[in-house]
Formats: C-alpha cells, sequence, structure tokens
C-alpha cells in the first residue's frame, strides 16, 4: 500500500499510524474516499458556498461508503477536524463531540497536504 499523501482517506490522514498497528484499522481499507482528501478538509479560506458544494460531493460519498458507521464513531469519539460520515466538525459539536485541539493547528496541518497535493496534479 502507498503512504502518499494522495491515497489517504481522511481518517488515514488524521491518524498516519500504519493499518495493522490500529486496534480499529480495518474498516478504513474499504473507505470509498481513497484520494478525495480535498473533498474532507477545507482550503484556506473557503467560501460557505464552496464549503457547501464541497460537503455535498463528499456526503454523496458517505452515502455510499460501507464503512460510515465506524468512520463516524472514530471522528466523534476522536474529535476530529473535517467532514467524516456526512458531519461536519459544527454538526459533530452541536452533538457534544466538540474538537478539542486547535482548529487553526489541524487546520493549517491539513492545509499544508492540499496544498502538496496541488503542486504535484499541477
Ligand atoms: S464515511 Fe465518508 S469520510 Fe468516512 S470513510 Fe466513508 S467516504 Fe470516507
Amino acid at each position: 500500500m502507498q503512504t502518499t499523501a494522495d491515497t489517504l482517506t481522511p481518517a488515514e490522514f488524521a491518524d498516519p499510524t500504519p493499518t495493522t498497528a490500529r486496534d480499529q484499522g480495518s474498516w478504513r481499507d474499504f473507505a470509498v474516499c481513497k484520494g478525495q482528501l480535498q473533498l474532507f478538509f477545507a482550503k484556506n479560506a473557503e467560501r460557505p458556498q464552496a464549503r457547501a458544494r464541497r460537503e455535498a460531493k463528499a456526503k454523496a460519498l458517505c452515502d455510499s461508503c460501507p464503512v460510515a458507521e465506524p468512520c463516524r464513531s472514530y471522528a466523534r469519539d476522536n474529535r476530529e477536524y473535517g467532514y467524516w460520515a456526512g458531519e461536519s466538525e459544527e454538526v459533530r459539536h452541536l452533538l457534544g463531540y466538540t474538537v478539542t485541539a486547535p482548529i487553526g493547528l489541524r487546520s493549517r496541518a491539513v492545509r499544508v497536504q492540499l496544498e502538496e497535493l496541488d503542486a504535484q496534479s499541477a
């Protein structure tokens, strides 16, 4: 399995520990979002309309994903940033699963990955 950023699911991006080393790792292998990182994390200064379009595309993938339930549980339990299993961090916040890490730090790390992907595809 490749370990470059363009092959990582949101779950693998947030937790780059090799699957075999994780207790709940097996569900990640069936994620339909592999290679779609840009749909699940916002770019810098993303406008609300662009966010709505991006999240609608992400939701379409999540709606067809066979591992949405463990993905949603993982995101809630780990207070993740980004769009996971049909839920943004705002939705999880309203449900009581507030992001605990400073969003600025987490989103900055994601933006660096997205910029690297953009540079690779240019
Ligand atoms: S539910 Fe969505 S975010 Fe979670 S693994 Fe599936 S496609 Fe990816």
